[in-house]
């Protein structure tokens, strides 16, 4: 069986990442692999069109939560020891962006929990399952249903 030599986790900063992140600092440490670490911020603006032209509302906070995804990357990069060229804050869709630079890197593994933020109800969470089905490359899903 081929090594893994660039082992990409899929952080979401929910309350499960750390055990996630566990999860791919182990099998990058055990393969000696390369270890990458990405968090997408979903851009979405707060509209609201309640009071119409009257007083347009429109807050765009996408520069806030792209320095706070920053800094929490900061933060895991540094207690797991990724470099900080290996510290990734995409924007965009979490699915399609951690595909895209799974292609990008060379990325022979992605580590991603099998639920996040978007809840439990479903046997693998949407992120997990658009992953699994559009990468490349060997994804594990760390379960964590039960935890
Ligand atoms: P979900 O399928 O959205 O419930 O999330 C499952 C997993 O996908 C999470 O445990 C993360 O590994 C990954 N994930 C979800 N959202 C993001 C995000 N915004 N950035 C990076 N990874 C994410």
């Amino acid at each position: 069986m081929q090594a893994y030599r660039h082992v990409l986790v899929a952080l979401d900063f929910s309350e499960s990442a750390t055990f996630v992140c566990e999860h791919g600092k182990d099998l990058a440490d055990r393969y000696g692999a390369d270890l990458t670490l990405v968090h997408v911020v979903e851009s979405l603006p707060v509209v609201d069109s309640t009071y119409g032209p009257v007083m347009p509302f429109e807050i765009d906070l996408t520069d806030q939560m792209l320095d706070a995804a920053r800094s929490r990357m900061d933060q895991a990069g540094q207690a797991f020891g990724v470099p900080e060229d290996r510290r990734l804050v995409e924007l965009g869709s979490p699915k399609t962006e951690i595909v895209r630079i799974a292609q990008e890197r060379a990325i022979d593994l992605i580590v991603v929990g099998s639920h996040g933020r978007h809840g439990v109800k479903l046997l693998l969470g949407s992120t997990a399952t658009s992953v699994i089905h559009h990468a490349r490359c060997d994804v594990l899903a760390v379960r964590l249903k039960d935890r």
